[in-house]
């Protein structure tokens, strides 16, 4: 069996506080970081992990972001870069619902869209902290859900989600194990940065910032146990040297 190819999708970068990346770090520190998406071609279907942020949306409500997106950096055009449309998109998993993982969702309303049962629950009623993080509800109305709980979840064979709670209430990393090369585990905001993952600070923005730590310790392990590399979602320092669509991994 060939392993999935993996592409990573550049959907260019946002600019928030070092003490919103590491909490109460360097406070007055503006930092810019890059989203990114994850597309996969397992030979069952074709997979996103996340969807980045809509352009029009954050310009809108939160313009003090600074956005940058090129025309190859939107989901249409980050897409044409792996050979992709959106209709070829079987299923959509979000790491979790925050404008940033989900701003490329309303595009594929023909796909199943993968989520964690507490997940769901804050984008529709979210804490008051929560409200500018699930702000963009674009692809709610429209989304075929598959509602899922608990640990360890088999998406497909080799694609595995593991509960990493704390940054939001139904978070998921995602594992690609590969046969032929280093098995790729993907953080989402349960790490925005290697330094978050070495130092095991958590991010400003959280639900709960224990169940945080605890998550950021399980990411260091899984990726032990598994014997894989380790993407975090914002971190702008590994993110220039990983391969981009059109380049890919795995395959
Ligand atoms: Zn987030």
């Amino acid at each position: 069996m060939t392993d999935p190819q993996v592409y990573l999708l550049d959907h260019g970068s946002l600019v928030i506080d070092r003490s919103q990346v590491l909490w109460h770090f360097d406070i007055g520190t503006p930092v810019r970081f890059p989203v990114y998406s994850v597309l996969i071609k397992h030979k069952d279907a074709v997979i996103i992990y996340d969807t980045g942020f809509d352009m029009e949306h954050v310009q809108k409500v939160l313009p003090f972001e600074l956005p940058e997106q090129t025309d190859d950096q939107t989901m249409i055009g980050a897409l044409k870069l792996a050979g992709v449309t959106p209709s070829d998109v079987d299923m959509v998993i979000n790491s979790h619902f925050h404008f940033d993982h989900v701003g490329g969702n309303k595009h594929f309303t023909h796909a199943t869209t993968v989520v964690h049962k507490e997940e769901i629950r804050h984008l529709r009623a979210p804490e008051p902290f929560e409200h500018l993080g699930y702000s963009d509800k674009s692809f709610d109305s429209t989304a075929k859900y598959k509602v899922i709980s608990g640990d360890d979840y088999e998406l497909l064979p080799g694609i595995r989600l593991f509960e990493t709670p704390g940054h939001t209430a139904g978070h998921y990393s995602m594992l690609i194990e590969m046969k032929k090369s280093r098995s790729m585990l993907f953080a989402g905001d349960a790490a925005y940065t290697i330094e978050s993952l070495e130092k095991e600070v958590i991010a400003g923005f959280h639900l709960d910032p224990v169940a945080s730590v605890e998550s950021i310790r399980r990411l260091k392990y899984l990726a032990k146990v598994h014997d894989a590399d380790l993407f975090p979602s914002h971190d702008m320092v590994p993110f220039v040297d990983w391969k981009k669509a059109p380049a890919s991994y795995g395959g």
